[in-house]
């Protein structure tokens, strides 16, 4: 895999140094090069380093300045920063460690010591690199309804408290959608359970197609879908639903000689609302409206 240091040290021959010294071994692909904090951090933001070796003494600002901005950026507080001290001192090295430095070298130093000490910083970005990947996986997956790739109930309730709060703070508008496929039961019965689920995900797939970046699809349960729309009030929300139901409507299913055809209903609800204050008032309000929409004879919008 290739792989890529940063040296930031204002001396050109401590540099040349370091990176002849790293040369000798094949870790590396790229050295990038900065004489100061500042086209330090412009060089991380500009291409991802795996290590950063920092000196500590520079003229303007130092490496703990350098510790501090790397340490309060999302996108760079993982890349591990080895100081390279002039200084013999224990305190020095200690604030240096306290400020998120992963090791120091105490210049002049040994070739043999800065790259095993290089190895070692490697290895571990390695091993959290990992870690990473795995709990980013593992969140996806606990996030996600394994039938139709939505998102489940669990992440979708935690959206729309998200949302709701984030309407209240910034008094916007936001909705939520539920649909309910119609006479799913006879589908399943006269088709099959197994094109029933075939069924359950092309319709998340046709959710899919309609939602705007932000918006959230998730499987409420069974037949049963629900929308997370911020930033769109009642009349928008149910401009969406309409859509989608007018589109599921067109499409035909393999089954029968002639192809056979759903519907969905559909029940809108949206904040600011003189009932709604919580998710779970959200939530009852859309039912209550998907309800009136199954009572009112199926394959329709209705609003709360
Ligand atoms: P309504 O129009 O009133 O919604 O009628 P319905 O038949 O859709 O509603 P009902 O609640 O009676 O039945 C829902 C059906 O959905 C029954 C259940 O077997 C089926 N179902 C729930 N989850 C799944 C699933 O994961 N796969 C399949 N194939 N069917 C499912
Ligand atoms: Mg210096
Ligand atoms: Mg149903
Ligand atoms: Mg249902």
């Amino acid at each position: 895999m290739e792989k890529s240091i940063l040296i930031v040290d204002d001396s050109p021959v401590a540099r040349l140094q370091i990176i002849e010294a790293l040369r000798k071994t094949s870790l590396f692909n790229h050295y990038g090069e900065a004489s100061s904090v500042l086209e330090g951090i412009k060089a991380a933001l500009g291409r991802q380093y795996d290590l950063v070796i920092c000196d500590l003494e520079m003229p303007e600002m130092d490496g703990f300045k350098f510790l501090g901005m790397m340490s309060s950026r999302d996108d760079l507080r993982d890349i591990p920063v080895i100081m390279l001290t002039g200084r013999e001192d224990l305190e020095t090295k200690i604030r240096g460690l306290e400020q998120g430095a992963s090791d120091y070298v105490t210049k002049p130093f040994d070739a043999g010591e800065l790259v095993a000490r290089v190895k070692v910083q490697l290895k571990i970005k390695a091993l959290q690199d990992s870690l990473k990947r795995s709990n980013d996986l593992l969140r996806e997956l606990s996030n996600t309804d394994p039938l139709t790739g939505l998102h489940n109930r669990r992440h979708l309730m935690e959206t729309i408290e998200k949302e709701l709060r984030r309407s209240e703070r910034g008094q916007i508008p936001m909705s939520i959608v539920m649909g309910d496929i119609d006479n799913f039961k006879e589908i399943n019965d006269t088709f099959g359970h197994q094109k029933g689920d075939e069924i359950l995900k092309t319709v998340a797939d046709l959710l899919l197609r309609h939602l705007r970046q932000y918006d959230c699809a998730a499987r409420f349960g069974g037949e049963e879908f629900a929308l997370v729309l911020p930033q769109s009030n009642l009349m928008q929300a149910v401009q969406i639903a309409e859509r989608i139901r007018e589109a599921a409507r067109k499409l035909t299913f393999q089954g029968s000689p002639e192809g056979f055809r759903l519907t969905i209903s559909f029940g809108v609800a949206s904040y600011p609302h003189p009932r709604i204050h919580t998710v779970d008032d959200l939530i009852r309000e859309a039912d209550a409206a998907l309800y009136a929409a199954k009572h009112e004879g199926r394959n329709r919008v209705c609003i709360r």
